[in-house]
């Protein structure tokens, strides 16, 4: 299966954060061939182990499979649902977007409503609603119609948002991050051909509400290297300064050197950039963004992991659509697969 194929199957898939089973599944099946032995740990991460000699470093190779999203929080008595955010969403994009509530029953499609504008003061109209003035209109009567169907209060619920490629090499679609991530780790299994060192492909869970999954796989794996994969907000359209972010969408895949919770381990750099430039794989640096990534948590397990970032310049993340290029994703690939055949020397 191509990486487009499985990214598809991967974005379609649900997984708010903390409630990543579908995706996780997805994940065992995907990398299941390429490995020896898969784990799912307590908190449920899935790890993939590739065995290699006990005198060469564990490497981990981390994607987190949790998306954005939102949780039921109340159920009014006209039968609405308001909800709280799960991770990071601007509130300005919520509004008439058509979700899925993934109850025990199974799903319900709703749409995003507010106070019509039509009604509302000139003064109201020019602010932003913000996410509890919204609510989840799921076209019932009562708070006892909504139970009927099977609506509780913490039912995790996803932008309703399918794939497509849209370009040559561009696609769309929901949760790519960090879907891509976990996309490029399958993809990277199936290219890395024979090494010495032992291999811990991890999706982990709860990501998005402060790298929580990444902390506990990290301590189990308990590896000598690291490198993570996952988006960065790409800078190339209207209105972005070159100075916030100047990665740009199609232009090879990121590495870090530094963001908010990571200063990429100079080895580690040093191994990334090594073989960019050996394998030719057109590659943009990143510095001084303000988010991070799973690096970040894993790097400061134990007594410090050296870790770093493989990511893909993304448009639009955190909202119902991402963009990005194919090639990107797939040059990701080459590039972390040909990275893990030079640890040894680097390491
Ligand atoms: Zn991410």
């Amino acid at each position: 299966m191509s990486l487009n194929e499985n990214l598809e199957k991967l974005s379609n898939a649900y997984g708010v954060t903390g409630r990543e089973e579908e995706v996780r599944n997805l994940m065992i099946k995907l990398m299941k061939p390429h490995v020896d032995e898969i784990v799912v740990d307590k908190l449920e991460n899935v790890i993939a182990i590739k065995k290699g000699k006990k005198s060469s470093p564990k490497v981990m190779l981390a994607a987190h499979m949790d998306e954005v999203g939102l949780m039921v929080k109340t159920v009014t008595k006209e039968g609405f649902l308001q909800f709280a955010k799960m991770g990071g969403i601007d509130d300005r994009i919520l509004l008439a977007k058509k979700v899925i509530i993934h109850t025990q029953k199974g799903p319900l499609q709703g749409i995003i409503g507010s106070k019509p504008p039509h009604i509302q003061k000139e003064a109201e109209r020019k602010k932003i609603v913000a996410f509890d003035e919204l609510f989840i209109d799921i076209g019932v009567e009562s708070r006892e119609d909504a139970n009927a169907i099977g609506v509780k209060i913490g039912d995790p619920v996803s932008f309703d948002a399918k794939y497509a490629k849209i370009g040559k090499d561009v696609v769309i679609g929901k949760a790519f991050d960090d879907r891509v991530g976990c996309a490029i780790m399958v993809e990277t299994l199936k290219q890395m051909g024979k090494t010495d060192c032992t291999i811990c492909a991890v999706g982990t869970v709860q990501e998005e509400v402060g790298l929580r999954g990444a902390a506990t796989a990290a301590f189990g794996v308990d590896p000598d290297i690291a490198i993570a994969l996952d988006v960065t907000i790409a800078g190339d359209v209207p209105g972005v300064r070159e100075f916030d972010t100047s990665v740009k969408m199609g232009k090879g895949p990121t590495l870090t050197v530094a963001d908010a919770g990571l200063i990429t381990h100079p080895k580690v750099l040093r191994l990334l950039l090594d073989v960019a430039e050996e394998k030719k794989i057109a590659y943009q640096l990143e510095t001084g963004l303000l988010g991070s990534t799973d690096a970040a948590r894993i790097s400061l397990t134990r007594q410090g992991v050296p870790s770093g970032t493989v990511s893909v310049a993304t448009r639009y993340i955190h909202s119902p659509f991402g963009m990005l290029s194919l090639k990107d994703a797939e040059n990701s690939a080459k590039l972390t697969a040909a990275a893990i055949q030079k640890i040894q020397k680097h390491f």
